[in-house]
């Protein structure tokens, strides 16, 4: 693991949070991206060498609003960067981590991703992102 590259935060109202944010950190979002085959479209911001990922789900049953319906909104998931996403998700499938995909996918932001099951890391969504190339 490299570093955590990004926060991602489960909102009901992308421009309100967008706003919110960009109060908060002191600058707005460097980039809005749809992510179709998640439900969701993203707003990420720049904080030092670290992300906040905002995420509005773009259907009603999709992940963040399931997310939102079961816990509000707030913190969905930490995200690891990693050098190599597929040695990364063989070593932590040997270590009893639940993986929510056999494979990467295409995430936003110009990654590769996986996600770990919250109950494999003390209810935490776990998201490794290799950046792409
Ligand atoms: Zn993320």
């Amino acid at each position: 693991m490299i570093r955590v590259e990004h926060i991602g935060i489960a909102v009901k109202d992308l421009e309100q949070a967008e706003a919110t944010y960009a109060r908060l950190l002191g600058e707005g979002p460097y980039k809005r991206e749809e992510v179709p085959s998640e439900g969701v479209v993203t707003s990420f911001f720049q904080v030092g060498p670290n992300k906040i990922e905002l995420l509005e789900s773009t259907t009603s049953d999709g992940p963040i609003a399931r997310a939102i319906a079961r816990r509000g909104e707030g913190i969905h998931h930490i995200a690891f960067e990693v050098a190599d996403i597929r040695s990364e998700m063989a070593r932590l499938k040997a270590e009893g981590f639940t993986l929510l995909s056999e494979e990467p996918k295409h995430g936003a932001d110009n990654k590769l991703v996986c996600f770990i099951h919250p109950r494999s890391a003390n209810g935490v969504l776990v998201e490794l992102c290799q950046e792409v190339q």
